[in-house]
């Protein structure tokens, strides 16, 4: 079961500082398709949970306790890295929202 980056995502980045096995990945933000979120690799995530204190909005959920009118988010995540662009070369800071 993994976590999931929902619709809530506002593209910080702190997650993927943290995230022990790189499995978290920014959609570009120029990519009119994928450019709104951030991504978790359903099949890589190994669920320590150490992304979901360091969001500041709270848009990361174990699947299991995502909240109402989410459920899509978790297909969201896993299409991502099935159909859509997957693990890229990006650059951090360019791809985090400006703070
Ligand atoms: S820390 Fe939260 S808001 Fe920031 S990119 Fe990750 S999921 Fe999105
Ligand atoms: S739960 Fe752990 S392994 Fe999964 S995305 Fe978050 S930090 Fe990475």
């Amino acid at each position: 079961m993994p976590h999931v980056i929902s619709t809530l995502c506002t593209r910080e980045g702190d997650c993927v500082e943290v995230c022990p096995v790189d499995c978290i990945v920014p959609g570009d933000k120029n990519d009119p398709v994928w450019g709104k979120y951030f991504y978790i690799d359903p099949d890589t995530c190994i669920d320590c949970g150490a992304c979901v204190p360091v969001c500041p909005p709270q848009a990361i959920f174990p699947l299991e306790e995502l909240p109402p009118g989410h459920e899509a988010d978790a297909e969201m995540n896993a299409r991502y890295f099935r159909e859509g662009p997957g693990y890229w070369d990006f650059n951090l800071e360019e791809q985090r929202r400006p703070r």
